[in-house]
């Protein structure tokens, strides 16, 4: 799986992966996911909302067991974040094959479409979509860098913009989804566990600070004469990285626009994007404040206009705790396959996933495999392949607990 999947929208100059949403990239990235469905005899089954499900027995039973993620990826991102969970998915499927495991409950496998929001700017459209997270009057008016539109982008890609929303019934034949993941972090590392399960998802949040000054010559006016956006931008950024240590919270702005983007020219407009996550509302909020304070300040003092938009905020996820705690039981029980672990590490994260859109609507839960640099969104993420094995053995014990309970 993993060689056939190497390839697929791997850039070769930076060896990163650029799978955007409803791109050449995605459609063989979800022709690739059909016919891993096909391989094994599941019957692919593609929602309103454009994510992919490969079943095993009828969902219309109800009680489904769902695992999966994603296949889309950040601008020049690693190969594991996403398919690691879906590679994982079908190879504990065979897994569970090879044990004869009887299925009381049908078994999905899922694909959700456009995780990452790279190409949007929105993450988890697929899954906001499905659990009525995300309208579609506001998918519609989503709109990419080179100003083509979702629907415009979804039709291209011969899916109907019009079918897309809520997905409630769906969801309602859905009793567990568990998703793998590679950890983006060390906790695992530090620790000497191959496998963790998340507790929680902090709360985060992603804010547009635009700054408007006025674009003039670099070489012929005065420093006192200009309105340099630049300038309160950059003291914008260094108040992020201090609130964020104050608080024990992240905050990076990791994207710019700047116009007329000219070596030569003062710029007219700097458009930076912050992300901030934190363990609690209250943490996060007090952060975002204080960036928001020091660019109004530092705005004013060099005459720039500056409007602050927000444009995603997702509220703390704390996973179901049953299904944890019963996550953590089979996974910790002698099994007859030589499974057994000692102890079973349990994690938050500062990181998003459709598992948290849907914990809000289904009991979810999370697998993290070690990920021994914690480097992740870059081509220098990894996972052993040692570890992947014991997360597909992880997953497959999981599947099996669970579809036989
Ligand atoms: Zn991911």
């Amino acid at each position: 799986m993993w060689r056939d999947l190497l390839p697929l929208g791997r850039h070769p100059g930076s060896g990163g992966y650029r799978r955007y949403a409803w791109t050449g990239a995605d459609a063989e990235c979800r022709a690739w996911f059909a016919a891993q469905a096909g391989l094994r005899g599941l019957r692919l089954d593609v929602d309103r909302n454009g994510n992919q499900w490969a079943w095993l027995g009828d969902p219309a039973d109800g009680d489904a067991v769902v695992t999966g993620s994603h296949l889309d990826s950040v601008p020049d991102g690693g190969a594991f974040d996403g398919p690691l969970g879906v590679v994982s998915a079908f190879a504990a499927l065979d897994e569970l094959r090879r044990r004869g495991t009887p299925l009381g409950r049908p078994l999905g496998i899922v694909n959700f479409g456009d995780e990452e929001g790279a190409r949007f700017g929105l993450a988890c459209v697929g899954s906001r979509l499905t659990a009525g997270q995300l309208t579609r009057d506001r998918a519609h008016r989503l709109t990419d860098g080179d100003g083509v539109t979702l629907p415009r982008a979804m039709e291209a890609a011969g899916h109907d913009p019009d079918a897309i929303g809520a997905d409630p019934e769906r969801l309602a034949r859905i009793g567990a989804f568990v998703e793998l993941h590679v950890e983006q972090g060390r906790a695992l590392d530090l620790s000497g566990d191959r496998i963790g399960i998340a507790s929680a998802i902090w709360p985060h949040g992603r804010w547009r600070f635009d700054f408007r000054g006025e674009a003039n010559h670099a070489g012929t006016t005065r420093l006192a004469d200009r309105r340099d956006p630049m300038l309160p931008y950059a003291e914008t950024v260094l108040a992020a990285r201090r609130e964020a240590e104050l608080a024990g919270a992240v905050a990076t702005f990791g994207k710019i626009a700047v116009e007329p983007n000219g070596v030569n020219a003062i710029p007219s407009l700097v458009r930076g994007w912050l992300d901030s996550r934190a363990a609690d509302r209250a943490s996060l909020d007090t952060v975002v404040a204080g960036v928001e304070k020091a660019a109004r300040d530092h705005a004013a003092a060099h005459g720039v206009d500056l409007d602050v938009v927000l444009e995603s905020r997702t509220p703390v996820v704390d996973f179901d705790h049953a299904l944890r705690d019963e996550l953590a039981r089979i996974l910790r029980r002698d099994g007859d396959h030589g499974t057994a672990r000692e102890r079973i590490p349990v994690l938050g994260t500062g990181a998003g996933h459709d598992a948290g859109i849907l914990s809000a609507s289904i009991p979810t839960a999370m697998l993290f495999v070690r990920n021994p640099t914690g480097v992740s969104h870059s081509p220098a993420e990894y996972a052993a392949e040692d570890d992947c094995l014991a997360g597909v053995a992880a997953l497959a014990d999981v599947l099996e607990g669970l579809v036989d309970r």
